[in-house]
């Protein structure tokens, strides 16, 4: 079964996928790109690889992990082109079918796998980033209806998205983990502002998000409501471990192959110090993948990583970091004078590979996780954990 399914896959992706990254950044999205993304996975669709593991029901193959491991594997040497479905399939497609209701499912699942809706994921916040508890976009209940106030940042994609899974708070007098719910936010409702950010790279690839007076139907509650830190740390888990898994591309140009192809080009190859750097990223790029095979593997015989899905996201994205240094060990001097389209795009991912790290949950962050829930170290005190939190400190209401 799985050897059919392989030779099927490669031989799709053989025919349909490009093998290296397009010139084209993804995450700035022009309407042509993303108009050749969304043909892009409808194809995937049509051919029958969208949403492998998910139920027929939604649009999904209805196939197991064991097809997920060997999709993820084949599609190792290409690169597809269809980023911009990144954000929506891995975290409020997986959150919404493991806790959404009914209509949800049917509504936004088949949708996003056809490759005719983006989501993007509304979570950061000026005063509440590794601290996301301390949110303080407001949900506030008028009739049928949820009306949204407050600002979002860092929003990947919000630009081009047709929708959000945003967490609002919902009950300001419970401690901060208790009175937040997560919704569905239509992103072309009246109401909301996106403008885009600059980062260092010079491309805009996440914005800041102000919504005033947006109107949501109550059904856009995903989960209960004043639940949605348990709808969150669902999502967070969806996120870590598709950050922690996605680094293992050949095509990756921050990837040993690319960085070995690169250093031979320029001639730098025997070069001790770019031979001994490249010798550890092949090494800690081989831990890092099987570790994610392991999590897959286990993940398919019925053992969810649970916090140890931070250990993949720590793992993958000091990975990122560190093929960021040997990149500019093997660019040298080309790394602020290339002269080339190839070395300009390596130049631009060594300034983005940091932003790996911070995306996701900061290696800070993982690592308290790791402590405290994987090693059984204890807790730090919280006693903002038991306190209402209209009386906290926390965000804007410190100048209170
Ligand atoms: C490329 C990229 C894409 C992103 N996309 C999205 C998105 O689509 N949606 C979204 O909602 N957000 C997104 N983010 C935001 C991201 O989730 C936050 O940047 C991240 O959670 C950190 O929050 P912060 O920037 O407010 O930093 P802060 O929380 O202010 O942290 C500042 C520093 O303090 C450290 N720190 C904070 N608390 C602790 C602690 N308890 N212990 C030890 N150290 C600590 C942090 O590690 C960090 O070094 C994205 C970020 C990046 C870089």
């Amino acid at each position: 079964m799985s050897d059919d399914f392989r030779a099927r896959a490669r031989a799709w992706l053989e025919a349909n996928a490009p093998r290296r990254r397009a010139a084209e950044d993804e995450d700035e999205a022009s309407p042509t790109t993303l108009a050749d993304q969304k043909a892009f996975q409808a194809k995937l669709y049509d051919a029958g690889f969208a949403g492998i593991t998910w139920p027929k029901a939604y649009g999904g193959q209805g196939l197991t992990g064991l097809e997920q491991i060997v999709w993820s594997q084949e599609a190792r040497d290409f690169d597809l082109p269809n980023g911009a479905f990144f954000i929506g399939l891995s975290m409020p497609g997986n959150t919404i079918l493991e806790i959404g209701s009914e209509q949800q499912k049917k509504r936004y699942l088949p949708p996003m796998l056809r490759g005719e809706e983006i989501w993007c994921q509304l979570f950061s916040e000026p005063g509440a980033g590794s601290d996301v508890a301390s949110l303080q976009t407001s949900a506030v209940r008028d009739g049928d209806q949820w009306v949204l106030n407050g600002q979002k940042v860092w929003t990947s994609g919000a630009q081009y998205s047709d929708f959000g899974a945003i967490i609002a708070r919902t009950d300001p007098t419970k401690p901060k983990h208790g009175g937040i719910s997560m919704f569905i936010v239509d992103m072309h409702a009246p109401g909301v502002t996106v403008r885009p950010l600059k980062v260092a790279t010079g491309h805009t690839p996440f914005n800041e998000v102000f919504f005033d007076n947006v109107r949501i139907p109550a059904n856009a509650l995903i989960g209960e409501e004043n639940k949605g830190w348990d709808a969150a740390v669902v999502m967070l888990r969806f996120e870590r471990i598709a950050i922690g898994t996605m680094g293992g591309s050949r095509t990756n140009p921050l990837g040993y192959d690319s960085l070995r192809d690169l250093a031979a080009g320029l001639g730098r190859i025997n070069e001790p110090g770019v031979r001994r750097s490249l010798a550890e990223l092949y090494a800690r790029s081989r831990g890092v993948g099987l570790f994610a095979t392991l999590l897959r593997e286990e993940a398919q015989a019925g053992r969810m990583p649970g916090a140890r899905g931070s250990v993949a996201k720590l793992a993958g994205s000091e990975l990122g970091r560190f093929a960021g240094n040997v990149a500019a060990d093997v660019l040298g001097d080309q790394l602020a004078a290339y002269d080339s389209d190839e070395l300009a795009a390596v130049a631009t991912m060594i300034v983005a590979a940091p932003g790996s790290a911070i995306a996701g949950g900061t290696s800070e962050i993982q690592r308290n996780i790791i402590g405290e829930r994987v090693l059984g170290l204890a807790k730090d005190p919280g006693v903002d954990r038991s306190t209402p939190f209209n009386q906290l400190r926390v965000g804007t209401q410190r100048q209170n």
